[in-house]
């Protein structure tokens, strides 16, 4: 239902729950964060409301300048935390958030079974998880497309990887996404209104096309790429 990520210099734990407060509006029934902290990607998940997972979350120390967010509302698996997003792949070696449906998530959770995946969840998003993990030869970018590649269905996805510090790829199809770059970092939501807090200056992603966020650790400098379903370089107006 809900999407939120950022990359940056500040610390993303609150970025992500103020985005998600803003998203509330559209209804849900759980909601999580995951974070790329020193000692590998930190997931948190919360059935109810946003302020419950905030005070969870609140004591705990997750440090980390880069990570996504979701509120659900589940279509495929109950609410429950063990369907909450993100769900992750490869012992929390990689992370997604997804809004939409994936239509033909039975055949591919079969498929990636019989090659040995397991599964933690009902939820027709974990595929996408499990897809990306087979796909990753080193680029996140890459294996998010090649992950999309094999979806039927509506997304908007966003994924980190404990590979790639900094970095967040996202994906659209029939289900918004638009991405910002702001002062301190650069943003992706399924809402303008998670990111206006932080930029003014939005690219709303069309169909079939993908985006990379980075941040360099050095210097703090951001910076996002677009390309299309073949990996073409794209460059989409911003409004
Ligand atoms: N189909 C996914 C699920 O049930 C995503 C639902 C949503 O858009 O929040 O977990």
């Amino acid at each position: 239902c809900g999407i939120v990520g950022y990359t940056g210099t500040l610390q993303v734990k609150d970025i992500l729950l103020r985005g998600l407060k803003r998203m509330e509006y559209r209804g849900y029934d759980s909601a999580g964060i995951a974070v790329q902290t020193a000692a590998g990607i930190n997931v948190k998940h919360k059935v109810g409301k946003v302020a419950a997972l905030a005070n969870m979350v609140d004591s705990m120390d997750i440090v980390g300048t880069c990570g996504i967010g979701h509120t659900r509302w589940a279509t495929h698996g109950k609410p429950s935390e063990r369907n909450a997003h993100p769900h992750t792949a490869c012992a929390n070696d990689i992370a997604v958030v997804h809004n939409g449906i994936i239509e033909n998530f039975a055949s591919l959770r079969e498929e990636l079974e019989g090659r040995g995946h397991v599964f933690s969840s009902e939820t027709d998003t974990e595929v996408v998880a499990h897809l990306i993990e087979e796909a990753y030869e080193g680029d996140l970018f890459g294996a998010v497309r090649a992950a999309c590649n094999r979806l039927a269905g509506a997304y908007a996805i966003a994924a980190i990887c404990e590979a790639e510090p900094g970095v967040i790829v996202c994906a659209r199809k029939d289900s918004p996404i638009v991405v910002g770059q702001g002062k301190t970092g650069a943003l992706v939501a399924s809402d303008i209104v998670a990111l206006i807090d932080e930029t003014r200056d939005v690219v709303v992603l069309e169909d079939d096309t993908f985006a990379k966020l980075s941040c360099d650790s050095a210097t703090g400098e951001t910076s996002i790429e677009y390309v299309d379903m073949e990996g073409n370089a794209i460059q989409p107006e911003i409004t």
